[in-house]
């Protein structure tokens, strides 16, 4: 779990999927294919989701 009280969240997602395959401890949540909301209490903020998505839909916000 992240203490730093960052948070990623989601925007313009396309549902392509591929951060749910990177994301090491299953934390996106997603709703139709397309990722809703990132489960703070599982991210760890590795930031591999961000790195993944072609589509920049993915943000870290203080
Ligand atoms: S930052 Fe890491 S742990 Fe958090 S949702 Fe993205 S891939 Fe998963
Ligand atoms: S990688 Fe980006 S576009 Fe693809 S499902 Fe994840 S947030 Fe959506």
């Amino acid at each position: 779990m992240s203490d730093s009280g960052n948070s990623v969240v989601s925007l313009g997602c396309k549902g392509c999927g591929t951060c749910i395959q990177v994301c090491p401890t299953n934390a996106l949540i997603t709703n139709g294919g397309k990722v809703v909301r990132v489960d703070m209490e599982k991210c760890t903020l590795c930031m591999e989701c961000i790195r993944a998505c072609s589509n920049k839909a993915l943000f870290l916000m203080d």
